[in-house]
């Protein structure tokens, strides 16, 4: 647990002890550098929880799977996709739920295939599996009428969510759970990103109160995803410990109603991986703007979305290959990309505003790093301008692995088809 509040540097040489120059050397720019013992550390932060189920759409490659499983950590998949992933990476159906609002077809044979537990995020999957499955099990996501994001883009609470089964919704859903012989055996409430804990109290009573609308079938509840990690100097973590207590209590109480022991979940996809992710770039032009300095750099928004999206905001630091500059002496700078969009810009506000960072001064040739980017950064990534998406890099124990290979012409037009040309 810590509360302790972050401080970025500006200056950057190494991650986790390894020379950025050499990982550049290695792999080139863009890039994406995850560090294993920062996942290791934060899956460790949420052990007194019974299960830790990782959200893998927050970065889904398989070694990061591979090694999540390694830990004891099971997988939340949000499609078809996501599952195969999960298989791919070595968990067994067991080791799977299925969370969404929709089944699409594709995934509705898969889940029926394999008999993956599911989180049902709308009444018509209820009906939906019980023609495919019927005796299943199935924990349903509620959404308790509020909720709380980082932007509105990442709430997923409230009458203008798309997200869960609406709480009044429930006595339906026990009807159509009788009728399609279908199990409530838990409960989940994922509400959005950047839970506070007052917020976090309401979140418990609503889930209490429907499970007491649900009854004695309950053996699970999920505290959902949304652990929010610190982006900007000055934000701190949540108090998991007291996190956890709220939860824990909401869980005893539930035990004591219904007499037989609940398992309490938790679902974070941010939290586990956000601060292992570093986006390496190079710096290939500076240049005035009137009263504007900019940094462009050789990633763009196809690489990290988050800025161009919700306004999110990345720590960045830089490498220097040559003389290092005292890091009192910083400038005002925008930070922007490659691409042929003038909203391909790493420092902007929500609204799109071009916002400045200060950065130390740096020239053609330096990496810049876009730092916490773990988290909805490689797996936003496109092809947008013809673009090959980065390769992703594991350090481990000193190590630097290659997880994914920078793609390449061949990856860029795959599956595309010219055919004959019209006659006359
Ligand atoms: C996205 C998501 C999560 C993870 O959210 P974070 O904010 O990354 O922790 C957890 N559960 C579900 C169902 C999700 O869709």
């Amino acid at each position: 647990m810590s509360t302790a509040t972050n401080s970025f540097p500006v200056i950057r040489r190494e991650i986790s002890g390894m020379s950025i120059d050499s990982i550049v050397q290695k792999y080139g720019t863009p890039c994406y550098v995850y560090d294993m013992a920062t996942i290791k550390q934060k899956v460790n932060d949420l052990r007194a929880f019974d299960l830790i189920r990782y959200a893998q759409k927050a970065c889904s490659n398989i070694a990061i799977l591979d090694r999540l499983r390694r830990l004891g950590v099971v997988v939340d998949a949000v499609s078809a996709g996501e599952v195969h992933r999960a298989l791919a990476a070595g968990y067994g159906p067991e080791g799977i739920v299925y969370t969404a609002d929709v089944f699409d077809r594709e995934a509705l044979a898969l889940v029926k295939k394999l008999g993956l537990h599911v989180n049902c995020g709308s009444p018509d999957m209820i009906e939906q599996l019980g023609q495919v499955q019927p005796g299943a099990s199935v924990t349903l996501r509620v959404n308790p009428g509020f909720g709380h994001g980082h932007s509105q883009k990442t709430n997923t609470g409230g009458p203008q969510s798309k997200h869960g089964i609406w709480h009044g919704d429930i006595d339906r859903c026990l009807r159509l759970a009788d009728l399609h012989n279908i199990v409530i055996d838990g409960l989940h409430m994922h509400i959005g990103s950047g839970t506070d804990l007052e917020h976090l109290s309401q979140v418990c009573d609503a889930l209490e109160r429907v499970a007491k609308q649900i009854g004695r079938t309950i053996t699970t509840i999920s505290a959902g995803g949304g652990l929010p990690v610190p982006y900007r100097v000055g934000q701190s973590y949540v108090d998991i410990d007291k996190y956890f207590q709220l939860w824990d209590q909401t869980r005893k109480r539930l035990e004591k109603d219904f007499g037989h022991a609940i398992r309490m979940e938790i679902e974070p996809g941010r939290y586990l991986v956000a601060e292992s992710g570093y986006l390496i770039a190079e710096i290939r032009a500076v240049k005035n703007m009137g009263e504007n300095r900019f940094y462009l750099l050789d990633a763009g928004f196809n690489d990290l979305a988050r800025p161009i999206l919700y306004g999110a905001y990345h720590p960045i630091s830089i490498y220097h290959r040559g003389a290092v500059p005292s890091a009192d002496a910083l400038f005002d700078t925008v930070v922007g990309g490659p691409l042929c969009e003038s909203g391909d810009i790493f420092t902007q506000e929500e609204g799109g505003f071009v916002a400045k960072r200060a950065l130390p001064p740096a020239s053609i040739g330096d990496y810049l790093i876009l730092e916490v980017a773990g988290a909805y950064g490689f797996v936003m990534s496109s092809n947008y301008n013809g673009r090959f998406r980065a390769p992703e890099v594991l350090i481990e124990d000193g190590q630097l692995h290659c997880i994914r290979e920078r793609e390449t012409f061949d990856d860029l037009i795959r599956g595309e088809k010219i055919p004959a040309a019209p006659i006359g």
